[in-house]
């Protein structure tokens, strides 16, 4: 979603928050920058004590951190897993890297997520997962999810990438699968530019999680005392994050609570200010069901059609505010077809993916540039 031209409002923006330099600079006299030093531990410890999650392991990606899930539940060929239509391609991508068939689902109108109505006609025999991503840091009908899977012995890996320290039901999002999965790219609330993390709520999950992640060896257990020398033992691959992004990350997470106030503020201005504007145009804001805790990851609106969107983008374009739109319908994706996706499959997808627009959104954002956003869409006739 970069662009070439530099916008005076960009749609996303990376900025420091607190010691991030500082810590760089510390892990640096260490003088030592692999994966699990004393940065990434401060981040385990913080996730896993704020999340109240039996592990949390670092990654280079959530890609990557969907992919030690998919190797954790040992996917295989033929093996089904089900994931919203309306995701970013690794939410599904890394199992298919498995040899896993995509299922799509659609999704619900008012939240975007997953339809959990739909689950149930959707599992077969050769299910094996269920990925529900919290579109937005708005929380999936987890109850219903939760059951249906139990009912068929599937299990709930959550692409949390949207939604850290989001809550549903007064319950942490990435807490209620087996396992999770977060991103702490650029465009998240919380970056290290690239960087994801796995956290791990089934136990049982632990011990082969972290081998996975040190290339199919023991050496976690090495470092601990609890084998004398270490060896190749699994397959895995080199899941690990550099502690000098690790020292950028603890920066921002430690922050967690400021970050997310600040990010409330900017969801709030749009909300209230865009309340009477949206009204009168037909144009719909997001939704966020009462027992939600939304992680206030982005704002969006959705516009009549397609040609309205366009032609906001445009005009917005035009006072150097860039707006842009977001995931299109995998199942009518190159990849998705070969699957056998089809026209009509996801009719709720298709037509919200034409119509969602998302706004300026970032750490960053002062006032006064959000009301210039503002005002430039209340100037514009849908
Ligand atoms: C950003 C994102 C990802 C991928 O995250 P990376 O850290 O870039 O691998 C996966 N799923 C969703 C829903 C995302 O928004």
């Amino acid at each position: 979603m970069s662009s070439q031209k530099p916008y005076d409002i960009p749609f996303n923006r990376s900025s420091l928050v607190g010691k991030e330099q500082e810590y760089i600079s510390e892990a640096m006299r260490i003088g030592q920058i692999a994966g699990d030093q004393s940065f990434t531990k401060k981040c385990h410890g913080l996730l896993e004590n704020e999340l109240k999650v039996s592990r949390a392991l670092l990654t280079t990606s959530c890609t990557h951190a969907i992919e030690m899930a998919a190797l954790l539940l040992d996917i295989k060929d033929g093996d089904e897993v089900i994931v919203p239509d309306f995701t970013f391609v690794s939410t599904i991508n890394a199992f298919v890297l498995r040899g896993a068939k995509p299922v799509f689902i659609d999704i619900r109108p008012d939240t975007l997520n997953l339809d959990e109505t739909k689950l149930k006609r959707l599992i077969s025999s050769r299910t094996r997962a269920i990925v529900p991503v919290h579109y937005a840091g708005v929380g999936c009908e987890m109850d219903s999810i939760l059951a249906t899977a139990r009912n068929a012995g599937v299990a709930v890996v959550e692409d949390n990438a949207h939604g850290l320290f989001g809550k549903y039901k007064g319950q942490y999002l990435g807490t209620f699968g087996c396992m999770a999965t977060q991103s702490f790219h650029e465009t998240k609330n919380f970056t290290c530019g690239e960087g994801g993390a796995l956290l791990i709520n089934d136990q049982k999950f632990v011990e082969r999680a972290e081998i996975i992640r040190e290339k199919g060896t023991n050496r976690s257990r090495f470092f601990r005392g609890q084998v004398d020398k270490y060896s190749w033992v699994d397959i895995g691959s080199s899941y690990i994050m550099s502690d000098v992004l690790a020292a950028f990350l603890f920066g921002q997470l430690e922050k967690w609570k400021e970050i997310q106030a600040k990010r409330r503020a900017i969801w709030s201005l749009y909300e209230s200010e865009l309340t009477e504007w949206s009204n009168e145009h037909g144009v719909r804001r997001p939704v966020i069901p009462p027992h939600c805790e939304q992680a206030y990851h982005m704002y969006y609106l959705l516009m009549p059609n397609l040609q309205a969107r366009t032609a906001l983008i445009d005009h917005l374009k035009s006072k150097s505010i860039l707006s842009v739109f977001h995931y299109l319908p995998l199942h009518l994706s190159v990849m998705g077809q070969k699957y056998g996706g089809k026209e009509g499959d996801c009719p709720v997808c298709q037509d919200v993916s034409d119509r969602l627009l998302r706004l300026p959104y970032y750490n960053e954002l002062n006032e006064d540039k959000q009301m210039r956003v503002i005002e430039a869409i209340r100037g514009f006739r849908p």
